[in-house]
This record gives C-alpha cells, structure tokens and sequence, in this order.
C-alpha cells in the first residue's frame, strides 16, 4: 500500500474473497469427490493479488496451486508450507536449485531439463519432483504426444528425478470440443505407452476452466487445474458452466473528477477522434490507461454512473478519460464510476469490457496496473 492509507480512492480494484472462496466450493460440489483441484494463480493469482488470494485459497480447501515460475512459487511457499506447488513454466538454468530450496514441482518437457535437474539432485542428496508435461497439440510447453516414451525413459533412469504427476494443456478447450477430446485421446495413447507408469501413484490433470465443461471424469484423471473460473468469469459467453453458479470476485472504479458543459462541435481528446453532436455534459474520470483501461476502448466503452450507462468519449489518456453524462442527471465530482461490476443495478462484465478492446478477460485482469490499490472485501453472497 502507499505510504498514505487515509488518502481516498480515485481508481481501484475490489476483490471479493468471500466470493473467491464460495466459487472454489461451487466447482468443486460439481465434480467427483476423488478430483483434486489444482487452483492457478500465476501472474499474481490473475491481478487479484497473490497473498490474499492463495490464502483464502488455502482456507477454502485447494489442494495444489499452480504458478508460472518460480519466484510466484517462492511467494506461496512463503504463506506456508504443506501445499504441493507446481510450477507450470519452463526454468531458467539458474533457477533449479530453488526448486528444491522452495520445496516446489517443476514441469519437465526436454531430456535437457531431466539432466540438469538430476544433476541438481544428485549435489544436494535429494530427489526434485517433477510432472511430465505432454504436447497434444497446443505447440508450445511440453514433449510432443509422440516422443513421449523417450523422454519418460530418462525420467525413469534419474534416480534425482522423481515423477510425481503427467499433464497437458489444451488448446481450444472453448470452442473445439473435437480436437479437445483429440487431445485427450493423444495424452492417454501417450501415458499408456509408458511401461512401468503407476497411475494410481501420479496426479494426472489435463481441464483447465473452459476443458471442464467437456470432461468425462474419465480415469485415470484425478485433478482439474481452475483459473478464470474461481475467478467467477466464464472462458465464453453461453458456456455449460453457467450452471456451476460462480460469482464475479473482481470490480474495478473509478470516480468522477470534473463535470463540465461543451457545445457541439467541440472535438474530444488527443487526435480529436470524436466530435460532439450536441450540446454535452462530459464527466472526466480519475483514471486511464495508465490504470489498466485500454486504450483501444476509445470511443467504445461504456462506464456506470448512478447506475447508468455513459459513453467513453474520444481517446482513452494515461490518467483520465471522458464520459458523456447528458443524459444522467445530478453527477458531481466524487462520483463513483464502475467500470467493471454492479453498480445501483446495473452490471458491466468483464467479458464486456475486455471486448471493447478486442481483448480477452485474463488479459484484462493482468493490465490493471500496479496504481490501483486492491482493496479486499468479505460479502456475505446471497
Ligand atoms: C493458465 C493455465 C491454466 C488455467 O487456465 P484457465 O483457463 O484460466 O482456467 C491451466 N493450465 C495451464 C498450463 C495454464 O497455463
């Protein structure tokens, strides 16, 4: 926090945790009680905030959590030990031996990573847990589905490299349930061609929040690794996991700085992109896109004020952006300015948002600058 706590908010981020907590609870009621839940909370648990977030987390019965790298897993251990961290991105050759300082699992895709984590082992006396990751089709982190044996085989012969789980990730979990089933198939075929594989004794997750409305709770998957979803976003519009009821965690305000009147004509902002039509009252707003409001949402997005929707106008700038309130009666400076979230009982998503500039809710999540304070709420749901 800043080092003056008692000044007042003028763009902020609210994060919910009871809610946080409750969506964990939701997903997990909507699967088989033997499925562990993985909760991911890289790029600082998705803009909501790595401490407070894990720890709820924690108290709301995750089994695992999952990070990008290994600093983020050095901050959760820091909350407490006990909780099996993977780190899902590849290593830095220097970051090895921190694995087993921070006690944490690392992903392994090459032969490469195998050797140097063995020969980390070997110097310290002590085994590093790994999960054996497998492309199926995403291009991008693991051993292709095909030469999966190869590198199981050298797992196999590191007596410093202990196989603790297998994964993949899915590509089009969202909108290709074909070619997720394929790459379902794909990571099976792999697995099966592994001899000596003890299933039972690994944990084996390939859904992330959008694969879980495909899955079949098929053997031998035994975790599901949640992001967006305990986030209480759905990865698409009009997606199956409506049902599970999950509520939104984060809102993002802002408030009104100045409210003014300008004639017709008068042209808006740098570029002068937009031109008034009528007469306008404009409102200025607290923030821009040095607060995380994008600024392809010139011209296009819409913020609540006294529960009405009010058009940005013109360009989004670093530290403020206009609104036009003609048609809302009575705003004054202070307002309160809901970009994303209820308001008076109004809503703006998300999803909502984030398409105003092309964009997709986790990057929106990660843009929302370090400027804004998260301020941590408890509410009681309904
Ligand atoms: C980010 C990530 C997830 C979580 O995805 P969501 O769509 O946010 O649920 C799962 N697995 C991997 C490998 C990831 O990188």
């Amino acid at each position: 926090m800043p080092s003056a706590p008692q000044l007042p908010l003028r763009c902020w981020a609210e994060i919910d945790l009871a809610a946080l907590e409750r969506n964990l609870r939701l997903i997990r009621a909507s699967l088989p009680a033997h499925i562990k839940y993985v909760a991911v909370v890289k790029a600082d648990a998705y803009g909501h905030g790595l401490h407070q977030t894990v720890a709820r987390l924690m108290h709301a019965g995750a089994d695992l959590f999952a990070v990008a790298n290994v600093t983020e897993a050095a901050a959760i251990r820091e909350l407490g030990p006990g909780w099996p961290v993977l780190v899902l991105g590849p290593l830095l050759p220097e970051e090895d031996k921190f694995l087993l300082e921070y006690d944490v699992t690392a992903a392994v895709s090459t032969a490469e990573e195998v050797a140097r984590f063995e020969a980390v082992g070997r110097a310290a006396g002590r085994a590093i847990a790994v999960h054996l990751k497998i492309d199926t089709g995403m291009g991008r982190l693991g051993v292709w589905h095909e030469y999966t044996r190869e590198l199981y085989e050298q797992i196999r012969l590191a007596p410093h490299v202990r196989l603790d789980g297998a994964f993949t990730h899915f590509s089009s979990a969202d909108e290709d349930p074909v070619f997720t089933d394929e790459q379902r198939r794909r990571f099976l075929t792999a697995l099966r061609g592994c001899p000596g594989l003890d299933f039972s004794r690994l944990l084996i997750h390939a859904d992330n929040s959008a694969g879980l409305e495909t899955a079949h709770g098929e053997q031998p998957f035994n975790a599901v690794r949640v992001g967006l979803l305990q986030f209480g976003i759905l990865p698409h519009p009009n997606s199956m996991l409506a049902r599970v009821h999950t509520e939104p965690v984060f809102s993002f305000r802002t408030r009104v700085g100045i409210v003014k009147r300008l004639p017709a004509g008068t042209d808006i902002s740098y570029g002068r992109t937009q031109t008034l039509q009528r007469d306008s009252v404009v409102a200025v707003l607290c923030a821009g896109y040095g607060d995380g409001i994008p600024r392809a949402c010139s011209s296009r997005a819409q913020v609540l004020i006294r529960g009405r929707r009010c058009s940005v106008l013109g360009r989004v700038t670093m530290d403020q952006t206009v609104v036009d309130v003609t048609d809302v009666p009575a705003v004054q400076c202070g307002d309160e300015a809901t970009l994303v979230g209820r308001q008076d009982g109004a809503v703006i998503s998300i999803a909502e948002f984030s398409n105003w500039s092309d964009s997709i809710p986790w990057e929106t999540l990660c843009s929302v600058t370090k400027r804004v304070p998260r301020i941590y709420q408890t509410s009681l749901g309904l």
